[in-house]
Formats: C-alpha cells, structure tokens, sequence
C-alpha cells in the first residue's frame, strides 16, 4: 500500500492517502477543499488515480473536498451510509465496507463527537492501522459539546472499539493541533490524558463538560456545506466562496 499523512494547517487537519499498488487506485480519507490543489499535484507525482474521497464524519472546522475532487477528477464519494446525504456514491457502514483495487477499509462504529462517526481499521500486511476521526485523538479526543455530540457515548465508542484493538496497531487522527503524527492503541490506553490510565466514564464526562471551547468559526457554513459534500451554502463568507468554484483548481 502506499500511505501518506498530509496536514491543513488552518483547521490542523489530517487528510490521509492510501494508493494500491496493483492499480494505482487511491482513497484520500477526510480531504480539505482548501488543499485540493496540493493533493492533485501529489496524485500526479504519484501516477495514482483518485478513485474514491471517504469522510469520517460530518465536519464543522473545515469544507470537504468531495464534491470539488469529483468534478476534477471524477472520483466518487463515499461516507457514513447513516448521514443519507444524497451526494454520496457509496455509503459504509460496520457491515457495508469500502473496497478499492487491494485496499480493504473496515468501518468501525464510533459515536460520540457526531452521532454517526466512523472509523477505519486498514491493514497492509502485518501493519494495522486505524484512522480515528475526530473520535479518538493523540492524548486528546474530539469534542461532544456540539452536533449531536454525547461524552458518555464517545467514552463507550473508544473503549468497545478503540481500545479492543491488538495494542501495536497504529493510531492515525484527523487532527493534531500539538505536532502529534502518529500512537499506538496501547499507548492510548495507557497515557491519553482525558481516556487513558483507567479514567472512568465518570471522570471523562466531567473533564468533558469542563472544556470551555470556543466556537468552531467555520461551523455556521462547513456543516450544511458538508452536508452536501463540500458546498459553500449562502452563509459561507466571500472570502472564502472562491474554495467552491469548481472551474479552478485550488
Ligand atoms: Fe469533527
């Protein structure tokens, strides 16, 4: 397989790059559209194909390059099948994976940041990785205070299916806000400083509730954009309306 971790610095968001060797098939998993351009050119550096853009869930910080990436590229686009956004070509879920060429993507079910958050478990040999979202994040998490979000839920979603996993295999988030890049499940387990060391659901809800974030200052516009997989609704300010015109790229 070949993998690539690639960072948007603005929302501190991860988009990830998995190309199969047999076909030169590619998944970009949670693509922004602000770095369309960026990933096209690695695509061509590559000679890969963009077969598929896949979300983890519904984002509120940044606009989904999905639909932009299709009308360049003609890839298709994949995502939660319970968000039943009519924009999606091929919607997962835990019994509905997504195939490409050698890539196998196993959807977990993790609520908790949105209540229809999923992430993927990939092996690649004897490497397991899994893509955690917003779910879980290196010594942090994503937040439940807003989108239909719920501490307890996420507690259970990390523990029932983070956590289970083998302990070496590889912890890869959608965000990283402190120069993280990549865990493991037992070093989550073991030190994530909101869900490891044996902190309770009780201890979590609370640390939760306790968090005073700010409020994202892209969600007015990224959720209902997201929605319709990367459109710039009326609400998403001028400056940033140019992200949505498909003739450009970038
Ligand atoms: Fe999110």
């Amino acid at each position: 397989m070949i993998f690539r971790q690639l960072f948007e610095p603005e929302s501190s968001t991860y988009t990830y790059l998995f190309g199969c060797e047999d076909t030169g098939l590619v998944v970009l998993l949670d693509p922004v559209i602000d770095t369309v351009e960026r990933d096209l050119i690695l695509l061509h550096e590559l000679g890969l194909r963009l077969a598929y853009t896949l979300e983890t869930h519904i984002h509120a910080d940044h606009l989904s390059a999905a639909r932009k990436l299709k009308h360049l590229v003609a890839s298709k686009i994949a995502g939660p099948a319970m968000d039943e956004l009519p924009c999606t070509d091929f919607g997962v879920s835990e019994d509905r994976p997504l195939a490409v060429g050698s890539l196998a993507f196993k959807p977990l079910f993790t609520p908790g940041h949105t209540d229809t958050h999923h992430s993927y478990l990939i092996g690649d040999g004897a490497t397991k990785r899994v893509f955690t979202g917003d779910a879980l994040l290196i010594d942090g998490c994503g937040r439940t205070d807003f989108q239909s979000g719920d501490a307890a839920t996420l507690y259970r979603s990390i523990h029932e299916k983070i956590f289970t996993l083998p302990d070496d295999t590889l912890v890869y988030p959608a965000h990283d806000y402190n120069h993280h890049h990549v865990s493991t499940v037992a070093q989550e387990r073991e030190r994530n400083l909101r869900l490891g060391a044996g902190k309770t659901l009780a201890d979590f809800v609370q640390i939760m509730a306790n968090l005073n974030l700010p409020y994202p200052k892209k969600m007015d516009f990224a959720v209902p954009g997201n929605r319709k997989c990367g459109e710039c609704p009326e609400e998403t300010p001028e400056a940033l309306r140019k992200l949505c015109n498909l003739s450009e790229q970038g």
